[in-house]
Order: structure tokens, then C-alpha cells, then sequence
């Protein structure tokens, strides 16, 4: 358990402890998304995702459930005890985002910009120096 980021590895899970799941490999800079989907999908008004190529990812414990939150992705969570804890988009395989929220040790991954910023909630003030993109903004490499 814990975060080894410096030596490529990264560990991560629900609540209640039922998932736990491990990063090996490099987590790109990632980014606070104001969309509607991950707003009502979590209950939060923003949500944090790092994104990392998917062979990288791997569970340790337990199996999330999945569900199509759109036509294009899939969320994964704990049916336990229900923390948001992934974002697969069907037509990008090859990565997979990962609520920082659920690492062990998130402060070592801060976000560089915001996205679908159009929806974000007015009165939230967060990370106000950071780019700002109305939707998805520019694809960001994973890794
Ligand atoms: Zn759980
Ligand atoms: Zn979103």
C-alpha cells in the first residue's frame, strides 16, 4: 500500500477497501473536468482524473461495477461501497482515467487544467491560474 510514484509505481482504492488497484507505469499531469456527467456520476461538483495508458492499470482486489454513462464511456465504481473510481471511453482503449481522489497519495498528482470549464458551477474558485478549456481541450498523451 502507499504511493511509490518516484519508482513507477502507484496503488489506489475504494472507501471501504474492497477494490484496490495498482499504476505501473508514469501518470500524466491531469485535469479538474466540470461536466455535467462526472458532476452527477459522483455527487462532486468537479471531479479530478488522471489519465494513464491502459496495460498500466491493474487490480489488485475486488471488480468494480461498470455501467455506459454515455454512448462513448464507461464508469467504473465500488458496488460496495459506491467510490467513483474510473473513466474508459470506448473509442480510446489504449488509456483509462482514474479518479486522483481514489490514489493513496493524491496530493503527488496535481491537475494542469480545467475542462468543460463552459459548466462549471459559478460560485467554485479553484486552480484559477490554470488553463482553462470550455470542452475537452487538446488530447493529452497518457504516459
Ligand atoms: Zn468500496
Ligand atoms: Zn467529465
Amino acid at each position: 500500500m502507499g504511493d511509490r510514484s518516484d519508482d513507477g509505481w502507484t496503488e489506489g482504492g475504494c472507501l471501504c477497501g474492497a477494490i484496490r488497484y495498482r499504476i505501473d507505469g508514469p501518470i500524466a499531469a491531469g485535469c479538474h473536468c466540470h461536466c455535467s456527467l462526472c458532476r452527477r456520476s459522483t455527487g462532486a461538483v468537479v471531479v479530478t482524473w488522471i489519465t494513464v495508458r491502459r496495460e498500466t492499470f491493474r487490480l489488485l482486489k475486488g471488480t468494480p461495477r461498470r455501467y455506459r454513462s454515455s454512448p462513448k464511456a464507461e464508469r467504473s465504481f465500488c458496488g460496495d461501497c459506491g467510490t467513483p473510481l474510473t473513466f474508459q471511453r470506448l473509442d480510446l482503449v489504449g488509456e483509462i482515467d482514474i479518479t486522483v481522489a481514489s490514489l493513496d497519495a493524491p496530493e503527488h498528482h496535481a491537475p494542469d487544467r480545467h475542462i468543460f470549464a463552459a459548466n462549471r458551477v459559478p460560485w467554485l474558485r479553484l486552480d484559477e491560474h490554470l488553463c482553462a478549456y470550455a470542452e475537452e481541450g487538446p488530447p493529452e498523451p497518457a504516459g
